[in-house]
């Protein structure tokens, strides 16, 4: 049971940090998907964390 803990920690929490998009500071656009997207984390909804990932890194082309 404590593998099992520890496993789903990992899997949950690894790959969700590493290809984490950061919101620049002050951008309202990136913020909002940005708050949105740890909701969805806490609650498990991983399609939506990697839909709010895509919509931020497209969004963080067009403001260069
Ligand atoms: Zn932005």
């Amino acid at each position: 049971m404590q593998r099992t803990a520890a496993a789903t920690q990992k899997m949950t929490s690894g790959p969700v940090h590493l290809g984490l998009p950061e919101p620049k500071g002050g951008c309202d656009v990136c913020g909002a998907p940005a708050r949105g997207r740890e909701t969805a984390h806490r609650n498990g909804d991983l399609s939506k964390v990697s839909d709010v990932n895509g919509e931020m890194c497209s969004h963080r082309e067009d403001e260069r």
